[in-house]
């Protein structure tokens, strides 16, 4: 299968549409986190008042970081052209989803994502469990073999793996994970040469 013949995308949001900004060591420092654990996995561990009071810290911290949102090189253009092409176009991220569709604002792309085909850390299992590309799938009545997941981080390649989807990895300029990505590009200017 050619990218070119990839009707359904799914992408992650930051690092891979965004600049990444985020900085997980210092949210980790901020919440009391050990510095090997997963944030998400952690805060759910945690007391209901404290992970309430802990999640709400990330999710004002964090909507900071999406109102300065900046777009990674070639994004926009790359998400303009699939939406022109007639491609179905998901958001699957670890954020909030309310914060992905603030981020989508400030990057000028909200108009290419249906509401409700942007799932935030509240409406799937977090990646890498592959809950929300399935999700997705059922929503469009597609095969996951006929979808790919764009992704910078391995949990993004996991989920596409264990999805049964196709996975690209973007914004890296050496490819980690040869076993778990179909498809690299080193941005995603580099990636609409592909399609
Ligand atoms: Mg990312």
């Amino acid at each position: 299968m050619s990218l070119a013949h990839v009707k359904h995308w799914v992408f992650d949001m930051d690092g891979t549409l965004t600049v990444a900004v985020h900085d997980f060591a210092a949210i980790r420092v901020a919440l009391e986190i050990p510095p090997t654990d997963d944030i998400l996995t952690h805060l759910a561990a945690l007391p209901a008042a404290e992970a309430a009071a802990k999640h709400a810290w990330l999710l004002a911290h964090e909507r900071e970081l999406a109102l300065g949102s900046v777009a990674a090189t070639g994004a926009v253009e790359l998400v303009r052209d699939l939406a022109a092409r007639g491609c179905r176009l998901g958001i699957l991220t670890r954020n909030a989803q309310e914060l992905a569709h603030i981020t989508l604002q400030a990057i000028g792309l909200a108009d290419c994502f249906a509401v409700e085909d942007v799932l935030g850390r509240d409406d799937a299992p977090p990646k890498p469990d592959p809950g929300g590309l399935l999700k997705l799938a059922q929503a469009w009545d597609v095969a996951p073999a006929e979808m790919v997941m764009v992704g910078d981080y391995r949990f993004d390649l996991d989920c596409g793996r264990a999805a049964g989807a196709r996975t690209v990895l973007v914004n890296l300029p050496e490819n980690p994970w040869p076993e778990l990505a179909d498809w690299h590009a080193k941005d995603c200017a580099a990636l609409r040469q592909m399609i």
